[in-house]
């Protein structure tokens, strides 16, 4: 008997039995089994049943010894031919299986369990006794109606598929299959009071008993009607789950499902016509449609200054596309999706456009998916993760705010979604646009090189003019012992803007908001029991949380270790320039953008509206409000300490920088009227400083890519990190040794073609994360073929090796952070 062969690769746990199985195909599943469809086949010695995905059809095998087929779960391809070369692609890089790949590529909804139902329409089944089917349908002899998994376990698990399939197609079963929503997933559990307030506050307090403070404040959180979910609930006050199921069974609160946040993409679409291009603009638009009219190299770097209307450039773009019957995939940082960019695309495209970002529920996002691939909606506009969207007939891939970091994947798989577009638009041969008013280092590099197109828009749009930029030097006002963020120029500046009642952007140059708890007599702060670091201050809930594992604890008045009453609590931040902003202007209106005040649902659009409505005349916030904002009225934005990131230690430092105080700057006078910006450094001469109050990107980047080349770094060499983490730290070191040993004996022999250095190990900046200690090797490098060879090669003998038990390692090309 000659079989159909089929390669499949298999859902593996390591990288390194992750290879291509050959696997024989049973003749009644030929016709169904097809390039990309997942199928269940035996697995390894036990011949456990395992889910695989088929790559290809093979003519022979050159192992004897075939296992077979079981059966064929889709009746549709789950991946195309594309997208099977992309994973395949994507998992040699970044040194993961295929199915990491998959995961990442397809939305968790497809995963599901497929709730497969098949019921008889027949009364009796006596007729077919003699026919093949009769063993299927005497499964149905107790009840009516079976799911595809009760009928598997009764009937085992040889093709069963193609016979109910005839069998329905027969009119016999009726065949209804639904994704079976997990309701955790969909529906979130709330939680309110079920009983009066006052009520339950003299319940809680009369009794004695443990966690009682963290009960009574979930019944504070939840006073007034208020309903939060338990991940609310758990960042407000930590309650565990424990606690928050004990009081509901004391009828103090009560538990109800709820539809999890559903984004309505448009309620009333209002198609609105297009701007008129101007003159700058049209001119760039016209070139790129001509880079994508020409054979090869459609990639371009749009870098057009803020407030150039970048965006009106790709509405025209995706226009034209959309007029062609291509579609287009348009991508924005985690941050940048706000509700003022959405609604510009869905007013002007309605429903022809769809979003795909982590915000979404699990639903939601396989519905958007699902509308995606059958066809029904030609523009994903989304984050990181939508550059995987199945569309067909690509025409182009935009990322808005290319410079930024939101690209790079911090999980496995660790790709970036600027190098997937890259790769998606040269398999379909459509058009990249990269755009930014900061474009990376490593993009303009390419730019210069050639690998890309560049364009710029070097005016703002309309009357609107780059902002006035005064560098307010801090360095006198500190030695004078001031210790307040708010310098005089800047002070007099935020008085003029109040007076005229136009708004103001304060922003902070901070990532998050570093807060600290500190006892002045013993000099206690808390710390995280199982992450090397102190934990930070969070005064809306006065608890201190650990910002790598989320653990946290209610602070009191007194001290845990001392019990002395002085705890100081080192507010710096946000609310530390709030405070002192009032105590300045009287009766002034703030809001804060901050880790604090967007930690719950919604409250980063509350901020948002409040703010852009003039509700407010001062928005302070950290990076969060560096990005994508465009408010008419604000005409003034003061930087505060500048400096922060310039120092820290990574090889991107500066460009962040550079970056950061570039685009707060352009927040200014995006409209009618002209803006004004302070930045406040204690390095008034240093270069990127100076570049950036010119706002002259061209001047940073000669800076900088001399640095860059001085240093070995990125875009001139590359940085590959081998990062291992494990329980015991000396095991993580050794194994680390062992592995850097081993990669300088290949380089002296076998791949002696392949220059690179080798450092380390040496720790992560935080060396404790969760319990597990992380070290990592520091390459330098080029991106090669055989480089990845040699480490992919390198990591399976790793993995294989016994001596390695209980330390994992990953790799990471040019990280951001480490
Ligand atoms: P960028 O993304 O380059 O910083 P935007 O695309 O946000 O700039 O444009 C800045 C402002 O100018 C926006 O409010 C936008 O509506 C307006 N604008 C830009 N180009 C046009 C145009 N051609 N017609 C009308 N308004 C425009
Ligand atoms: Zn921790
Ligand atoms: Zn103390």
């Amino acid at each position: 008997m000659v079989y159909k062969i089929c390669a499949v690769a298999i859902d593996a746990s390591t990288f390194s039995i992750d290879k291509l199985y050959d696997y024989k195909i049973p003749n009644e599943l030929c016709e169904k089994v097809q390039v990309g469809s997942r199928v269940l086949v035996p697995f390894g010695k036990g011949n456990k049943r395992i889910e695989g995905i088929v790559l290809s059809f093979r003519e022979k095998s050159e192992y004897d010894l075939l296992k077979m087929i079981d059966d064929v779960l889709d009746i549709e391809p789950i991946l195309n031919e594309k997208q099977i070369k992309l994973a395949i692609w994507l998992r040699e890089r970044l040194a993961c299986t295929f199915y990491d790949c998959i995961h990442a590529m397809l939305p968790s909804g497809v995963w599901f369990k497929r709730n497969d139902t098949y019921t008889l329409l027949k009364d009796d089944i006596k007729q077919f006794e003699k026919t093949e089917y009769y063993s299927i349908l005497s499964c149905f002899s107790e009840c009516k109606s079976l799911t595809l998994e009760q009928i598997r376990a009764m009937r085992g698990n040889k093709s069963i598929l193609i016979k109910l399939d005839a069998l329905c197609k027969q009119g016999i079963l009726h065949y209804e299959s639904k994704i079976k929503k997990n309701i955790n997933d969909k529906k979130v559990n709330m939680y309110r009071l079920a009983c009066d307030y006052n009520e339950a506050i003299k319940k809680e307090s009369k009794r004695n008993i443990k966690s009682k403070n963290i009960k009574l404040d979930v019944i504070s959180c939840l006073a007034d009607g208020q309903k939060l979910s338990k991940n609310e609930l758990e960042y407000l006050t930590g309650a565990t789950s424990n606690i928050l199921s004990g009081l509901v069974k004391r009828k103090i609160i009560e538990c109800i499902k709820e539809e999890q946040f559903r984004i309505q993409i448009c309620e009333n679409i209002n198609i609105e016509t297009e701007n008129k291009l101007s003159k700058e603009q049209e001119t760039v638009y016209n070139s790129i449609k001509k880079v994508y009219e020409q054979e090869d190299n459609k990639f371009c770097l749009l870098h057009g200054i803020t407030g150039s209307g970048k965006t009106q450039i790709y509405l025209k773009i995706i226009d034209y596309m959309i007029k062609q019957n291509k579609s287009a995939i348009i991508l924005v940082p985690e941050i940048g999706l706000t509700p003022q960019f959405i609604n510009i695309f869905t007013a002007r495209f309605g429903n022809n456009v769809t979003i795909l970002h982590s915000a979404l529920s699990v639903g939601e996002r396989y519905d958007s998916w699902k509308k995606i691939k059958m066809g029904l909606c030609k523009i994903v506009l989304g984050t990181r993760s939508a550059v995987f969207a199945p569309l067909d007939f690509l025409g182009v891939i935009i990322i808005d705010e290319e410079h930024d970091n939101a690209y790079q994947s911090e999980n496995s798989p660790r790709y970036n979604a600027r190098d997937v577009a890259i790769y998606r638009a040269f398999q379909s041969k459509a058009l990249l646009i990269l755009g930014s008013a900061t474009p990376s280092i490593e993009s303009y590099y390419k730019a210069m090189n050639g690998e890309y197109n560049l364009f710029e828009l070097k005016e703002r749009y309309g009357q609107s003019v780059v902002p006035n930029v005064i560098i307010s030097d801090m360095r006198g006002i500190a030695r004078s012992g001031f210790l307040g963020s708010i310098g005089n120029t800047l002070r007099e500046q935020i008085c003029i803007n109040l007076e005229k009642g136009e708004q103001t952007i304060l922003f902070l140059n901070r990532r998050g908001d570093s807060r600290i708890v500190r006892c002045a007599m013993c000099g206690w702060t808390p710390e995280c029991l199982s992450c090397s670091t102190s934990m930070t201050y969070h005064s809306v809930n006065s608890r201190a949380i650990c910002h790598y594992c989320g653990f946290s604890k209610k602070i009191y008045e007194k001290c845990p270790s001392c019990n002395s009453r002085h705890l100081v609590f080192e507010t710096a931040g946000t609310q530390k320039v709030e405070k002192e902003i009032k105590e300045i202007f009287k009766d002034v209106r703030i809001v804060r953008m901050d880790a604090d005040t967007t930690s719950t649902k919604k409250s980063y659009e509350q901020i948002f509206k409040k703010f852009k409505n003039n509700e407010a005349d001062i928005l302070i916030g950290t990076q969060m409000v560096t990005k994508g904002l465009d408010f008419e009225n604000v005409t003034l934005v003061g930087v505060i300490e500048a400096d922060q990131s310039l120092y820290a230690q990574d090889y991107r430092a500066q460009e962040r920088t550079f970056s950061l105080i570039t685009q707060v700057i352009g927040r200014a006078g995006r409209r009618f009227k002209s803006g004004r910006a302070v930045i406040q450094t204690y390095s008034p001469e240093h270069k990127v400083i100076l570049h950036a109050a010119r706002q002259d990107y061209i001047g940073f980047y000669n800076y900088e890519i001399e640095r860059r080349k001085l240093m070995l770094c990125p875009p001139v060499s590359q940085i590959l990190f081998i990062c291992g983490s494990g329980k015991i730290e000396t095991d993580v070191v050794d194994s680390l040794v062992r592995l850097k040993n081993r990669l300088i004996s290949l380089m002296q022999g076998q791949f002696s073609d392949c220059f690179f250095t080798v450092l380390g190990p040496c720790s992560a900046c935080i060396v404790k994360v969760a319990g597990r200690y992380r070290y990592h090797l520091t390459m330098r490098c080029d991106d090669g073929k055989r480089r990845r060879q040699l480490i992919n090669g390198v990591l399976c003998e790793f993995l294989n090796d016994r001596l390695n038990k209980g330390v994992s390692l990953h790799i990471e090309l040019n990280p951001y952070t480490i």
